[in-house]
């Protein structure tokens, strides 16, 4: 997407301190990557398997699409609502891409991790910088095609995508490739989802132990 279609921003995160490993707050689990990578579905099988993780419902200003659920997939919302969020402050991070507005809403996000519950985001790879930035204990993890032929190959299985969005998408994939490897805490290939569902589960195990190490507080007093 060339830099002047879109329009991004953080609201004042409003947290002080955004916690340390052992705090007592939960993790921050979020995962972005190249379009085309499987992050989506990636997402939806953590949250199966994974009952202790809560996820952020983004909201957005784009048409709901046929299947996809209010309160669930997103909160479908005005633009007046979501400026009014937007301008008490009141997202994480949002951006404007082709006309339609997409947010974190930072309340929910906040007060979860304040209560030790472990959130994931999925949002894209600019949102991801901006939450790190505003969150820098967030844990970003980068998901990406084994290959750009592959990711080609997805991206045209969709069937939704025209030649010039998948040839969009996949000269964006060169520089977000670099920015996963050089600004996220881990990288995932999707190879298989199954073996990359459970490389993103242990990053997140990972992270949950150290915050339960003795370098730190336990962080539900256990
Ligand atoms: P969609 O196909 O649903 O219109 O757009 C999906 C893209 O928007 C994905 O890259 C997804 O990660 C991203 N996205 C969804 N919600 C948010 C959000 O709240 N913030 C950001 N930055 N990206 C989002």
């Amino acid at each position: 997407m060339p830099a002047d279609e879109s329009e991004s921003g953080t609201g004042d995160s409003g947290t002080g301190d955004s916690g340390a490993p052992g705090d007592g707050r939960g993790v921050l689990l979020v995962l972005a990557g190249t379009s085309g990578a499987g992050k989506g579905t990636i997402g939806s099988r953590l949250r199966e398997s994974d009952p202790a993780l809560n996820w952020s419902v983004s909201w957005t200003t784009r048409a709901r699409r046929a299947g996809e659920r209010e309160g669930v997939d997103y909160h479908f919302v005005s633009r007046e609502e979501f400026e009014r969020l937007r301008d008490e402050s009141g997202f994480l991070e949002w951006f404007e891409v082709y006309g339609d507005l997409k947010g974190t809403p930072l309340r929910y996000v906040v007060d979860e991790l304040a209560q030790g519950h472990d959130v994931m985001l999925e949002i894209d790879v600019q949102g991801a910088l901006a939450v790190k930035r505003a969150l820098p204990e967030a844990l970003l993890v980068f998901v990406q095609a084994p290959s750009r032929a592959e990711q080609r190959r997805r991206l045209e299985s969709r069937g939704s995508e025209t030649e010039e969005s998948i040839a969009r998408r996949l000269e964006r994939a060169e520089s977000e490739e670099r920015i996963g490897a050089e600004e996220f805490d881990g990288v995932v290939v999707n190879d298989d989802v199954g073996q990359a569902t459970a490389e993103v589960a242990a990053i997140l195990a990972f992270r949950r132990a150290r915050g339960r190490s003795p370098h730190g507080d336990p962080p539900h007093g256990d």
